[in-house]
């Protein structure tokens, strides 16, 4: 569902994504992982359009995004490129709700307005996905009214309205408390029974080990080290990985 080839990405005179190469498949939880600064959220950001990527190829959900030509990537149509968003769902860390729309709101605006999708069928789906995430009756509260963990579970009971085909964290845990988290990581483990197909740039290397299907290792912007769990997590083989879970442990 995702195909990244060659990416590279730049600001200004700092190569921040030095030939990032990943592949994810259908029904895959993939957790990205490595130190400030490695490029994990500028990797996920080229990844869902946010940024361009310099040079690469990008495929979402099959479909082509851009390619490379002669060492620069060349992106397909606006319209094209909307179809393709449509495809995919993202939480941040800062959960980005909008202030002044309800949570029902939150959860329905884009389905209703983008997607076009009927008004009424969409409510009860995003009352089944409320129900779903832990936020039974907080239909008509609004952001400010929430805890962090209860904005962050309205986050993704948006981005699940979209019937996405694959979903995007980053950090979704890093701006709560520790007893707030498990809470939400309970929720991205169902997903993930669920088969929902996930990427997801975390600090928890507990949950990586536990629930990703495989690890990736970034640092300074390359891809270090990537396999199973227990292979990255439990055994790795680079000194750079070696090191940076000593320091989190
Ligand atoms: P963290 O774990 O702290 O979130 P990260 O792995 O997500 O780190 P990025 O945010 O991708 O790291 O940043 C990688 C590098 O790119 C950093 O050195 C950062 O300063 C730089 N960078 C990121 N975004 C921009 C930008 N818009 N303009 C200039 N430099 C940027
Ligand atoms: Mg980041």
């Amino acid at each position: 569902l995702l195909e990244i080839s060659h990416l590279k990405k730049s600001f200004g005179d700092t190569e921040v994504l030095k030939d990032i190469s990943m592949e994810v498949n259908e029904g895959e939880v993939v957790a990205i992982l490595g130190p400030s600064g490695s490029g994990k959220s500028t990797l996920l950001r080229c990844a869902t359009l946010l940024e361009t990527m310099d040079a690469g190829t990008l495929k979402l959900g099959g479909e082509t995004a851009c390619e490379d030509k002669d060492g620069v990537s060349v992106y397909v149509g606006k319209k094209e490129l909307r179809e393709i968003k449509n495809t995919y769902g993202l939480v941040f860390q800062n959960f980005n709700l909008f202030p002044h729309y309800t949570v029902m709101k939150n959860v329905t605006d884009a389905p209703v307005c983008v997607q076009k999708r009927d008004k009424n069928e969409v409510e009860k789906e995003a009352k089944e996905l409320l129900k779903k995430v832990g936020l039974d009756g907080k239909e008509n509260s609004y952001p400010c009214q929430l805890s962090g963990g209860q904005q962050q579970r309205v986050a993704i009971a948006r981005a699940l309205a979209m019937n996405p085909e694959m979903l995007f964290f980053d950090e979704p845990t890093s701006a709560l408390d520790p007893e707030i988290t498990a809470g939400i990581l309970k929720v991205l483990r169902q997903l993930a029974d669920e088969k929902m197909t996930m990427i997801i740039v975390t600090h928890e290397i507990e949950f990586a080990r536990k629930v990703a299907d495989r690890v990736i290792f970034m640092d300074g912007g390359v891809i270090v080290e990537q396999g199973k769990p227990e292979d990255v997590i439990d055994n790795p083989s680079n000194e750079r990985t070696k090191a940076f879970l000593q320091k989190m442990e």
